[in-house]
């Protein structure tokens, strides 16, 4: 439904909206785009809709170039990251508004009619007549989105649908959105800076960073394999150490030391003295110290700082200095907060990262 080869975009004053990106989205699919402010999610969108001029690249929507056509006539409907509602008119007004612009030869494959209408869906129909000045963000939200769902276009582009919504009907405002695009078929893509909405909503999840996309996956290609150490902190909920490389003496294996000595890890013989690695450890990665096997790592004396019950157990957050580890714990109540803990990290556990360039590379423990 969506293709995008080589879209890029640098602002004037050499600002980096988007570096040259490959994206393709599958008919009915559902992409979420995960990634901080000023990652490019909104200058993507906008560059796909046509609201801001690429400076290269090609868009292609339902087997059409569109990259050359007015936003109208792309085949796309863009929900903007600040929602703009006629301040003259109802809520009805602003609905019948959004219908009229639209004419029918702009959408090639329109979308099955969904039963029930947005308006119902979206629980607009005791708002009709009111002015945008009198809905809350969220209620204009949904005004908006039921506006955009009316012009029936086959693919929806949401910037930060939820943002404005209270937690309360946040998930409850997912979920409404998930049964309309399914009866609908729509095509989604939709950006986030909420790792939860992201997991929600998305089939496959796509990680942006400083206008680069980093990675795209399933939630559990993301998390088991992370390519880059942002992909492993914002989906994959992996603890990160920066270290190197040290080799105590000779014929001493060499070993990943972080945090003034508290983190050891046995590497391969090849790795190199100095080398500097990120560690990425997952909340199963760490068991409670067991009686020393040589070539498991280890993190000693760090103290327990917060347990938060995660349903089957605890999520333990251990410190020190800035640096959080994140432990799964299985075993019935956790230690106070304050004790000193020790931690294993059995062979083969762990994910490495370049720590210069933050790419995944293979670190095989020893044995
Ligand atoms: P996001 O939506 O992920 O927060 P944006 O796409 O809005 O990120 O912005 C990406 C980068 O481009 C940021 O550094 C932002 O400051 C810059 N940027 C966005 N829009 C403009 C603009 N109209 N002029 C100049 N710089 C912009
Ligand atoms: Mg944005």
């Amino acid at each position: 439904m969506l293709s995008v080869h080589g879209l890029t975009k640098t602002y004037p004053g050499g600002v980096v909206g988007l570096r040259p990106t490959d994206l393709t989205v599958a008919r009915g699919e559902r992409l979420v785009l995960l990634g901080p402010s000023g990652s490019g999610k909104s200058t993507l969108l906008r560059l796909i809709q046509g609201l801001e001029s690429a400076d290269g690249g090609e868009v292609w929507v339902d087997g059409r170039r569109v990259d050359g056509l007015p936003p109208h006539r792309r085949g796309v409907a863009l929900l903007p990251q600040r929602v703009a509602l006629y301040p003259h008119l109802t809520v009805a007004g602003n609905l019948a508004a959004g219908r009229e612009r639209e004419r029918p030869e702009d959408s090639k494959s329109p979308v099955a009619h969904a039963p029930g209408s947005p308006e119902e869906l979206f629980r607009l129909t005791p708002l009709l007549s009111r002015y945008p000045h009198q809905l809350s963000g969220g209620e204009r939200q949904r005004v908006a989105l039921a506006k955009l769902l009316r012009l029936n276009r086959p693919l929806w582009l949401l910037d930060e649908p939820f943002s404005g919504l209270d937690p309360m009907f946040r998930a409850e405002f997912r979920h409404d959105l998930l049964l309309f695009a399914a009866s609908a078929g729509a095509t989604i893509l939709l950006v986030t800076h909420d790792p939860i909405d992201a997991l929600a909503i998305g089939q496959r999840i796509g990680v942006l960073a400083d206008g680069i996309l980093r990675q795209v996956g399933t939630a559990d290609e993301l998390r088991s394999a992370p390519g880059h150490r942002f992909v492993a902190f914002c989906v994959g909920s992996h603890s990160l150490l920066d270290g190197a490389v040290q080799v105590a003496g000779d014929g001493d294996p060499p070993v990943f030391v972080a945090e003034g000595g508290s983190v050891r890890v046995p590497v391969p013989r090849s790795a190199s003295c100095g080398t500097e690695l990120t560690l990425g450890l997952r909340p199963d990665d760490l068991v409670q110290r067991a009686p020393g096997d040589p070539s498991y790592g280890t993190i000693t004396g760090w103290p327990l700082v917060s347990a938060e019950p995660d349903g089957s157990g605890w999520l333990l957050t251990v410190a020190r200095g800035r640096t959080r580890v994140r432990v799964e714990w299985r075993s019935g109540p956790p230690p106070p907060v304050g004790t000193l803990t020790d931690w294993t990290i059995p062979a083969a556990r762990g994910t490495w990262f370049d720590r210069a360039t933050g790419e995944r590379i293979q670190v095989t423990s020893s044995k």
